[in-house]
């Protein structure tokens, strides 16, 4: 059988070693004999799980005691509300950077639930790029500055964050644990799993305790941040086979050498496909240099026929998933964490080889 690159933007690739873990104690977890799909989130196995999940997000990006870790179900587009719900009190503003897709969705959410400023817009540029972090005017007394780190579907990523005095949030769905962040300037991350962490269903929360405690009172208590701080992510069951699977995944990450580890694999992996695309005219990077995302690469060729047939051969010859999102269309080659060098030089060499043919 044909080797299967899984270039998905998400749910996308695991860590192989992490899939043949859960396979092999599928049915019978740590001896108990029953599976870890079956188990109570009060039994001594799942809490171990919990507290080593929480414990290996802390150690890898640095988590102080000033934060509570959550994991929470609803995805990221939950977090587009609640984040406002909880850190958007009236009378106050929040900064928005609308910098793509999800910047906008996030926008639009806020909007329904505070009051917004949008502050730097580049949703519509292209080559598609984010905003530029020392350009803000960031509103007096903004109640946050919200970014999202890594936009998935244009394939632009902030490199820098804002500096200010309000606290960032961050939508980091795409990036989370890619690459060293400093966690002190956030007030807020979160993360869908889908694509470095784990199974979509799990949603990371990291909120800095103070402001989750200052959230008003009279919101849904599902939606409060405090009533999950309170109960540890369990005042309504968690999402455990997400965060059992995110508890493998990152205990893979530590024995792999953490972050900083895989940042350099991150960008020698992107380093060798953009410059497959720079060294050609026929292929064409969708994001501006200097925005590039290491996590997912967007890229056209001369025209729409082409890009589809590059998808439909690519997929043949096992290199799956590339096909670009379709509100933007052309060429999009996740590669998270978990993303094998070897598929990336596999898709460099189908690119020659295409352009070969269709040049
Ligand atoms: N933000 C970003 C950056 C994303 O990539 C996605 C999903 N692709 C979302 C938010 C929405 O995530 P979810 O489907 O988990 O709600």
């Amino acid at each position: 059988m044909t080797k299967v690159y899984n270039f998905s933007a998400g749910p996308a690739i695991l860590p192989h070693d992490v899939l043949v873990e859960a396979q092999a104690e599928l049915l019978d977890y740590a001896g108990t004999g029953i599976s870890i799909l079956e188990s109570s989130h009060r039994s001594p196995e799942y809490i171990a799980i919990h507290d080593e999940a929480v414990a290996n997000l802390s150690e890898l990006m640095g988590i102080t005691d000033d934060y509570a870790v959550l994991f929470v179900q609803g995805g990221a587009s939950q977090q587009f509300a609640q984040v406002p719900m909880n850190l958007l009190p009236s009378g106050q503003s929040a900064d928005y950077t609308n910098s793509g897709s999800w910047a906008k969705k996030a926008i639009a959410e806020a909007k329904r639930l505070g009051s917004v400023n949008v502050i730097a817009d580049t949703n519509d540029t292209r080559p598609t790029c984010v905003p530029d972090p020392d350009s803000l005017e960031i509103t007096p007394d903004a109640a946050y500055v919200h970014v999202t780190s890594n936009e998935t579907i244009s394939g632009a990523q902030w490199k820098r964050f804002p500096e200010c005095d309000a606290p960032l949030v961050a939508d980091m769905s795409s990036d989370i644990l890619s690459r060293a962040i400093d966690v002190t300037p956030f007030g807020l991350i979160f993360a869908g799993a889908q694509k470095n962490l784990g199974p979509s269903g799990l949603t990371v929360v990291v909120v800095r305790k103070d402001l989750a405690e200052a959230a008003p009172e009279n919101i849904p208590a599902i939606f409060r941040y405090q009533t999950q701080i309170d109960a540890g992510s369990m005042y309504n069951t968690p999402p455990c086979f997400g965060v059992y699977l995110f508890m493998l995944v990152t205990r893979w990450l530590k024995g792999l050498g953490g972050v900083a580890a895989v940042e350099n694999m991150n960008d020698e992996k992107a380093g060798r496909l953009y410059a497959a695309i720079d060294g050609t005219d026929f292929y064409r990077g969708a994001a501006a240099v200097e925005h590039r995302s290491a996590m997912n690469v967007t890229f056209n060729l001369p025209d729409e026929a082409l890009e589809k047939r590059f998808a439909a051969e690519s997929a043949d010859v096992g290199l799956k998933g590339l096909k670009g999102h379709r509100s933007v269309g052309g060429l999009r080659a996740s590669i998270y964490n978990a993303f094998p060098a070897e598929g990336v030089d596999a898709l460099v060499a189908f690119m020659a080889d295409f352009e070969k043919q269709n040049g």
